[in-house]
């Protein structure tokens, strides 16, 4: 089933555990994924996809830049077969065990260097005792990619960490009778026999979990009146109004947020609605992922496609470093759906705020938003203690500034990686005050913080 990782149930995976060897740099959330000794900065990725047996037959070329001296580079790949290996275009050998590729090859200290790779097999998720499975999935007539927080090994070689951004091309042939969306622009499509290969290119930097694959039979629907072209990719049958109500504001939406956080920060935007119900959608770089049960007049299925624009900003643009970190994802994405609520005349923002307080203030109050642990990571407190934080700080600063503090973190950070305390810094000197007692409060304490009004 889709989003099985949604569906993990953190009491019986029991305490965490390393059993995967980790080194220098890999994040204890997702232990033993990435290597900081090196990035990737840029990923060529030919794939052909055969949909029947579920085969994909891959080439990537990694250009790469050694951040220290090295002696092995190391690759997340699961469960695919690499086939050969070429470093700066000669043939080497390798292992490839537990998900990682290895390739005992010395590089100097900030030298170039290039890894070509052929791979082939049956894509699968990755699984995780503590974050349950993500990736490559296979649905009833397509594929999807959902890869957060460790599912991009799934479909391709890469450095797995969210702090090594890199540039893509990728090229993906699949049956002519298909759709193929992936994060970035459409160049080409070249029909040949029975297949089309489709030709993306990313030109902004994307960590390796915002990279996606999408296969469906899909109709395209643009939709006009936002300062960047953006479409929904969704199956042809569907309910007028209750698409009309859902994808069909998301120009509006989109307009909203370039006007409260500044510009939008890539090219284009991309709703993907695939033909099965999924739990909840899931960003990528210029484009989300949703199931058809989100073509909905409800608002609990409209927030979230609001959600999932204004991720573009809090996540893809500007990225954590650490998966520690998250509240500056979700807790951003659920303060825009309480504004877009206000926008869109359907609740003030307040009224969300009070609700999700006086909920939080009955559930257990053990989770630290500042680190909350891999198992709670994607946890809803995460999202509305998150999202409180971020209307405490408006709250206290006023909205003038409160909005000046959100544009300027875009811009300073757009295509790069930040941390909780680069925000705390930034919020602190826009400001003009320390704000250090309040982000102790609901960050680095366990107890809920009383609610400021305002
Ligand atoms: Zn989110």
């Amino acid at each position: 089933m889709p989003f099985a990782w949604l569906h993990h149930d953190p009491v019986a995976s029991g305490p965490m555990t390393f059993t995967t060897a980790t080194h220098a740099g890999s994040d204890p959330y997702v232990p033993g994924h990435g290597d900081a000794s090196y990035d990737v900065l840029h990923c060529g990725l030919t794939l052909d996809y055969q949909l029947i047996g579920n085969r994909l037959e891959g080439a990537a070329t990694l250009l790469c830049r050694a951040l220290s001296a090295i002696d092995a580079i190391r690759l997340d790949l699961h469960a695919l077969v690499a086939e050969q290996v070429l470093v700066d275009g000669r043939p080497e050998e390798f292992t490839h065990h537990a998900g990682k590729l290895v390739v005992e090859h010395v590089v100097e200290a900030g030298a170039e260097f290039e890894v070509r790779l052929t791979y082939a097999g049956s894509p699968r998720p990755v699984p995780s005792k503590t974050l349950g499975s993500a990736g490559f999935e296979e649905l009833t007539d397509g594929v999807m990619v959902a890869a957060q927080p460790h599912g991009a090994p799934s479909w391709y070689p890469c450095n797995d960490r969210p702090d090594n951004k890199a540039t893509y091309s990728i090229a993906v042939t699949a049956p002519s009778d298909y759709h193929v969306a992936v994060a970035g622009e459409l160049v080409t499509t070249a029909r040949s026999g029975t297949t089309t290969t489709w030709s993306f290119q990313q030109d902004a930097p994307m960590p390796t979990y915002l990279a996606t694959l999408q296969i469906g039979r899909y109709a395209v629907t643009e939709q006009k009146g936002a300062p960047v072209p953006v479409r929904t990719i969704a199956p042809a049958e569907r309910d007028a109004h209750d698409f009309a109500a859902s994808f069909g504001r998301q120009a509006e939406m989109l307009g909203f947020f370039v006007k409260v956080y500044g510009d939008y920060p890539f090219t284009s935007y991309t709703a993907v609605v695939t033909d099965e119900h999924l739990e909840i959608p899931l960003e990528s770089q210029g484009l989300s992922t949703f199931g058809r049960n989100f073509i909905s007049d409800d608002w609990n299925e409209i927030r979230l496609v609001a959600h999932e624009i204004s991720h573009q900003w809090f996540g893809n643009a500007v990225t954590l470093r650490k998966w520690k970190d998250i509240w500056l994802h979700e807790g951003f994405a659920c303060y825009s759906e309480w504004l877009w609520s206000q926008e869109s005349g359907v609740a003030p923002t307040q009224a969300w705020v009070d609700h999700h307080h006086d909920r939080l203030a009955n559930l257990p109050q053990d989770l630290l938003l500042g680190d909350p642990g891999p198992e709670l990571m994607f946890d809803d407190r995460v999202y509305k203690r998150g999202a409180l934080t971020v209307h405490a700080l408006r709250v206290r600063v006023g909205d003038d500034t409160f909005f000046e503090i959100l544009r300027t973190w875009v811009v300073a950070h757009n295509g790069a990686n930040i941390t909780t305390e680069m925000f705390i810094a930034h919020a602190n000197q826009v400001a003009g005050e320390d704000l250090s007692d309040l982000f102790d409060a609901w960050l680095f304490s366990r107890e809920l913080p009383a609610l400021p009004s305002l």
